[in-house]
């Protein structure tokens, strides 16, 4: 394989890429297999972030490239309006299956971001079906992120994502995230904090409650490097969402299928949503698809008012349900299953959290989180905002192992399936840059 190290800078808008380092020339990866990336160089890589949490069962699997290549080679694409394939009905029963029990209706996007996206619109037609057409506005958190289309961006509490689109952007007020200095190196879920939850019921008295359409949160904070709920926290919001009418929406993007050791952070807290929606791992990375799902009485809801002279909800994307896509899903759902990559991530993630606690005492650490298979390592700040981050993930990359920075924190979050040796040979890494001094 001969493979182009030196890449043609002058065409390719790179995604989210610091626009001032765009001249600079990317850190490149050729090939990708199991935990491990290698350069076009051939150097080698540990891969400590899934690639972006997407790739759960390791990559380039065999079972989902034969599944992508016998689908691709049967039927590559199909239609919708009123127009399907069997597969996508095959794959929705099999996730089904595997959500938290009576969420099972599952409607096929892209990208986490046409999820979210697709989420809204669905809670925004279920309040017009069932007589709440005045519930047209969102909540959602400080520091979260639920993807980069024009609703996901109103939502974003990560705020360089939302506030140059400030005007265009939908009606959403924002909590506050949960994390605070007291909760600093708390391994799985803080003891306090449960009451930030009642934000919420502020938010009710200030703007009125039935005008809230939904609240929007990831169960554990995943792009901001890690924030886990305290104890409580999830279920006092279900209950102030209940006393108001308010649809709950969890964006398991990151959380879903095993990273918290249960198939739905859902499951793991206990709390049930009225709407999921899913991406990354859905497919193991391979093909960008994703999924929002609900309850046959929200899906039944809607159907309902649809009697009438307009559809209630008439949405969908080119690829939605691609074949393809379903083709991953199933075979990515059936290495999860076969290898019982769940109660892996479960059993791993002591061994998993130790290892990451452990990096406590060096002089680039100033706080660290973790839940299951995901955790946070803040940075000790330097001169300004992100520069701790941007060099640490550089240096890790040229000590062999690929992490992701988000501002001055790392995210860590190996495949489910590391070995212990893999996860123990990451964080010896962790140990070397974490501990420079710089
Ligand atoms: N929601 C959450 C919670 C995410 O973590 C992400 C991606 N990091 C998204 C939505 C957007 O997904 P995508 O990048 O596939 O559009």
């Amino acid at each position: 394989m001969t493979v182009q190290t030196k890449p043609n800078m002058a065409h390719h808008w790179m995604p989210f890429t610091n626009n001032r380092l765009f001249h600079e020339e990317p850190q490149m990866f050729a090939k990708a297999k199991g935990v491990k990336y290698w350069t076009p160089e051939g150097r080698e890589l540990l891969d400590g972030a899934s690639g972006l949490f997407c790739c759960a069962a390791g990559h380039s699997r065999p079972e989902i490239a034969d599944a992508v290549h016998r689908q691709l080679s049967t039927l590559d694409y199909s239609p919708h309006f009123q127009r399907a394939a069997p597969i996508s009905f095959e794959f929705a029963e099999k996730l089904a299956a595997i959500l938290p029990d009576g969420i099972d209706r599952v409607f096929f996007a892209g990208s986490g971001s046409e999820a979210v996206d697709t989420a809204m619109k669905m809670c925004l037609a279920y309040h017009r079906a069932t007589g709440n057409a005045q519930r047209t506005k969102f909540v959602s958190r400080a520091w979260g992120y639920h993807g980069v289309n024009l609703g996901g961006t109103s939502l974003a509490g990560m705020v360089n994502n939302r506030r140059d689109f400030a005007g265009i952007t939908c009606d959403v007020v924002h909590m506050r995230h949960t994390w605070s200095e007291e909760q600093r190196f708390t391994r799985g879920q803080p003891e306090t904090g449960a009451n930030l939850a009642d934000e919420l019921e502020e938010i009710c008295k200030t703007y009125g409650g039935d005008t809230i359409a939904a609240v929007f949160v990831e169960p554990i904070a995943g792009s901001i490097g890690t924030i886990v709920p305290p104890k409580g926290y999830l279920e006092r919001l279900r209950a102030i969402c209940d006393k108001h009418g308010i649809l709950l929406v969890f964006d398991e993007v990151i959380t879903g299928f095993g990273r918290t050791g249960s198939a739905f952070a859902s499951q793991e807290f206990a709390v049930k949503p009225d709407v999921i929606t899913m991406a990354k791992a859905l497919t193991n990375g391979a093909i960008p698809m994703s999924a929002v799902a609900t309850s046959a009485e929200f899906q039944a809801a809607i159907f309902e008012a649809a009697k009438g002279d307009r559809p209630e909800f008439f949405h969908g994307y080119t690829y939605s349900a691609h074949p393809v896509a379903c083709a991953a899903g199933i075979a990515t759902l059936d290495i999860y299953a076969n290898e019982g990559l769940f109660d892996r991530a479960k059993s791993l993630s002591d061994h998993f959290l130790d290892a990451v606690f452990g990096l406590r005492n060096l002089p680039q650490v100033s706080d660290l989180r973790g839940y299951g298979m995901m955790s946070g390592i803040q940075l000790t700040p330097g001169k300004t905002p992100g520069e701790t981050g941007s060099w640490v993930q550089r240096a890790l990359f040229d000590e062999g192992l690929h992490l992701k920075a988000t501002g001055d924190a790392l995210i860590f979050a190996p495949a489910l399936v590391s070995t212990e040796q893999d996860i123990n040979d990451m964080v010896a890494i962790l140990q070397k840059v974490l501990g420079r001094q710089i």
